[in-house]
């Protein structure tokens, strides 16, 4: 039988703080999130691996070295109101919610909503709430946002979520194209935004008004 607690403890030394990532509200909160139970109880064992997984639907729960990357481009200190784009399984914003002061998360895909939801609440993640909707047109309700991550690879950065940041708020997404995209951390200042590349990635598409439209995929 897995020893999970082991597993995540290992996961964090060998791929988080031996790659160089330094954020100790990150280090903490990837210590403490149980990653399995956000997998098939078919892939429960290999949950803690250095690699995404499938959660249905066609898509994936991200490698944890990326979660932990996009999160500490997040630039959080704990008091801020994030918004996410791409659910998925609820593992990210499980992440975000042990470090955030409010978490809104949107997912396009009806089944992980409904199941996601239910996970996260039976966690105890109260601070949290999921929305069905397109999330390349943000979640305006709750905006402005202090940070918004977009765990979807997108062919450009959408107009809605840049206007739903506050000033100085950061936007982190996957922007390129459907087979290789690049990480980049957009930082409004004012009417303006600063943007940044942190490297290389490949993300399932976001799809939507800003996004890839499902005829082009
Ligand atoms: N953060 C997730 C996790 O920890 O499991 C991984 C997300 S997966 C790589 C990307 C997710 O983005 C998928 O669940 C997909 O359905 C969702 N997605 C794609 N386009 C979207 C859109 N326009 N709005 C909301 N979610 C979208």
């Amino acid at each position: 039988m897995t020893d999970f607690h082991l597993a995540r403890k290992r996961m964090v030394e060998t791929q988080i703080i031996r790659r160089g990532i330094r954020d100790p509200a990150v280090i903490r909160a990837m210590s403490s999130v149980p990653r399995h139970l956000f997998v098939e109880e078919a892939f429960q064992d290999q949950a803690y691996g250095d690699f995404p997984l499938p959660i249905g639907s066609g898509q994936t729960i991200s490698q944890p070295y990326i979660v932990a990357l996009m999160t500490s481009s997040l630039r959080l200190t704990g008091v801020e109101r994030v918004l996410e784009i791409g659910t998925g399984s609820g593992y990210q914003t499980a992440v975000l919610a042990e470090i955030a002061e409010r978490v809104v998360t949107v997912e396009r895909i009806s089944s992980l909503v409904k199941k996601t939801r239910r996970l996260l609440e039976e966690l105890g993640y109260h601070r949290v709430a999921c929305h069905l909707s397109d999330g390349t047109l943000g979640w305006k309700d709750s905006a402005p946002y202090d940070a918004i991550l977009v765990t979807a690879g997108s062919p450009e950065i959408p107009a809605e979520l840049v206007e739903q940041l506050a000033d100085g708020g950061r936007l982190v997404i996957p922007v390129g194209t459907r087979r290789h995209q690049v990480l980049k951390r957009v930082t409004r200042d004012g009417d303006r935004k600063n943007v940044e590349d942190l490297g290389g990635c490949v993300f399932v598409p976001l799809i939507g008004h800003s996004g890839w439209k499902e005829e082009e995929l």
